[in-house]
């Protein structure tokens, strides 16, 4: 993974952020969650420890999506930049890949949740290996 600094933003500009290393691996997700989070039938995270991760325009809103985490995108366009546990703030934040200004930079490795991806995905990545998904959030 790399260790040089990454930027990105939302689809308005109004939030940029920028990663500094601390990157723990990239997966798509399909969970029912995302899907519905995104408007995607996938979306692509990569993990970010520590305080890697930080916002240099602009601010995030977050909600929660669920009783054990929070999605954070921009108020202004809706982009969904940022995924995290509440019990891991401060400690690990996952990043929507697509809004990487070079997404390129940020390959998946693995996938999730594979079970709520739909049939007309057929073939999607089917190299990926396929893990198991731990709760949807
Ligand atoms: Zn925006
Ligand atoms: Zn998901």
């Amino acid at each position: 993974m790399t260790k040089e600094t990454m930027s990105g933003g939302c689809l308005c500009g109004a939030v940029r952020y920028e990663v500094t290393g601390g990157v723990k691996g990239c997966a798509h997700c399909h969970c029912r969650m995302c899907q519905r989070a995104a408007g995607a039938p996938v979306v692509t995270w990569f993990t970010v420890t520590g305080d890697h991760f930080r916002v240099t325009q602009g601010a995030l809103k977050f909600r929660n999506s669920s009783d054990l985490a929070e999605r954070g995108f921009c108020g202004d366009c809706g982009t969904q930049i940022a995924f995290r546990y509440l019990k891991d703030a401060g400690k690990s934040i996952d990043v929507t890949a697509a809004s990487l200004d070079d997404p390129e930079a940020m390959p998946p490795s693995f996938q999730i949740w594979v079970g709520s991806r739909p049939s007309w995905m057929h073939g999607f990545d089917a190299e990926l290996p396929e893990r198991k998904g731990t709760t949807e959030n």
